[in-house]
């Protein structure tokens, strides 16, 4: 089965062929480390680790290298240390932590490699150097600057030209610079600021150079994808093919160049500087005080997965809420047909030549995916008319159920862990989260009966409104009343009751 893959640099889906089956390598630009991760970040994360997956069921687990960086040296991190008053590396190790454990929660994978890009200086200023030493870089008062002009190809990645970038973008003019085009590859750094020894003074690198230089290291001077959201395709990864390939030009830097569509709010980018971001960890501490959901992450994951990854999505949460109730669902109908856990060999099997992985192979397009799902699911719902044998139709459902199995774990998800999304179980726990409450609950369900059957209209109803308020359902039946806590439930609305 080939993979099919959209290459920005070709602008065409293509058939995948790796360098080399026996290690396939790709490189996605990680975070800046120096506040937590929002929702959009999570995009590229949850789309990197989907084709993460999809490649190592295609070429063994041990055939795929994925590193993903962490910008650890940045002006971003500077002003936060100088503003908080913190130490520099105290505010990146805490966010790195918080990354890690915010996307663990999502259900993604760790990279087989995640470099800091301050551990990789000496590789930086060393392809630096190579890059005067060729012509394609110069040093100029304190500063090295790549030179646009040096490098034929500038542009081509997002089919720019040097006179359109220059009038679209806010280039930074500086007396230092041949051209506003050009580059920093390396700037001063006061003593206040970090900063290393170098041919040049003491400095810290580029934004981009971090990643040429550590791609390089630990993949090679060519290797097979590198990706990022279509935000980065200019400047940033047109300046590390610029960098790559004059520094390595017996190479090709990265063949494969993929970018996800941006998660918006209301039609706009989501974004730290337009300030209308929310962090997954917001995301997660909400849904668990409010709703009694101990990780809304599967659901935040699997939102970002009902759109195609070259497709914008909207982040609104009644759609994280919409995608918790379709993998609640997914989990009760393939629990009450129990498969037997699967073994590896099973789950390869049950994956292999099925609709669920062509739609992956066609350039990822997982919202097919989750639709062979939805409609395998929607098998294990009915009972067919023309099954008479009870047994006979026991096993088919069985049969489906580890289908299903196979697949919502190929996605990332962990089939136990979707148990907390389901109404039954975090229902309970808000109940059991606000037991002292029960009593009051109870006796004013009690008052409001009383109060019907004297006709005193005016207080049941008052109750009525309060429990609606408070967001406690109640439901009348010939057997009497039962209720249940909605999520946001406010116990003070039912004090003002009393
Ligand atoms: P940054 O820390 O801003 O450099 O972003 C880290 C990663 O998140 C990059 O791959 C960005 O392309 C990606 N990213 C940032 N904002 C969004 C967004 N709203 N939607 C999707 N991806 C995003
Ligand atoms: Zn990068």
């Amino acid at each position: 089965m080939t993979i099919k893959l959209y290459n920005t640099r070709t602008r065409r889906k293509e058939a995948f062929v790796p360098l080399d089956p026996e290690n396939v390598r790709m490189y996605v630009c990680g975070p800046t480390v120096y506040d937590r991760a929002h929702l959009g970040n999570a995009r590229p994360v949850v789309v990197f680790d989907v084709l993460y997956r999809l490649l190592r069921h295609e070429f063994g687990a041990d055939h795929v290298t994925y590193v993903r960086n962490f910008t650890d040296v940045d002006d971003k991190i500077n002003a936060r240390a100088a503003e908080s008053g913190r130490p520099i590396g105290e505010i990146t190790a805490e966010t790195t932590q918080w990354f890690l454990d915010d996307m663990a929660a999502l259900g993604a994978l760790e990279p087989d490699a995640m470099p800091r890009a301050t551990a990789y200086i000496p590789q930086m200023v060393a392809m630096i150097e190579e890059l005067i030493a060729r012509g394609h870089a110069y040093a100029a008062e304190g500063h090295v600057l790549f030179a646009v002009e040096s490098y034929a190809e500038y542009g081509a990645l997002s089919g720019r030209t040097v006179e359109d970038m220059i009038a679209g973008a806010r280039v930074e003019v500086a007396p230092y610079k041949r051209n506003p085009m050009d580059f920093v590859l390396w700037k001063p750094s006061p003593a206040d600021l970090p900063g290393w020894d170098s041919p040049w003074g003491r400095g810290r690198p580029g934004w981009h150079i971090e990643c040429s230089a550590m791609a390089h290291e630990l993949l090679g001077e060519s290797f097979d994808i590198h990706g990022g959201g279509n935000d980065l395709m200019f400047p940033h990864h047109e300046n590390e093919i610029a960098q790559s390939r004059c520094a390595h030009p017996e190479g090709d830097f990265a063949r494969v160049w993929m970018h996800n569509e941006m998660l918006q709010v209301e039609g706009k980018k989501m974004s730290k500087s337009l300030g209308n971001f929310f962090t997954v960890r917001d995301l997660l501490d909400e849904y668990d005080e409010r709703f009694g959901i101990e990780n809304i992450g599967p659901a935040i994951r699997l939102r970002l997965m009902q759109s195609h990854y070259r497709s914008p999505v909207d982040a609104a949460l009644s759609y994280v809420e919409a995608s918790a109730t379709k993998l609640a669902e997914w989990w009760f109908w393939t629990e009450l047909h129990r498969p037997e856990p699967l073994s590896e060999d099973e789950k390869f099997e049950l994956i292999n030549e099925s609709p669920f992985l062509s739609a992956l192979l066609d350039d990822l397009n997982t919202p097919a995916a989750i639709s062979e799902i939805d409609a395998k699911v929607s098998q294990l719902r009915v009972i067919p008319e023309n099954h008479t044998n009870i047994e006979s139709y026991s096993n088919d459902k069985e049969k489906i159920a580890k289908q299903v199995l196979a697949w919502i774990g190929f996605l990332g998800f962990d089939f136990d862990g979707l148990k907390q999304l389901h109404p039954s179980h975090w229902q309970n726990r808000l109940k059991s989260r606000n037991l002292e409450f029960n009593e009051l609950i109870e006796n004013l369900v009690k008052e409001r009966a009383e109060a019907r059957l004297e006709k005193n209209f005016a207080r049941a109803d008052k109750i009525r409104d309060g429990f609606i308020a408070a967001g406690v359902t109640i439901k009348d039946s010939s057997e009497g009343t039962t209720w249940e806590l909605k999520p946001g439930f406010d116990p003070s609305k039912l004090e003002a009751l009393k």
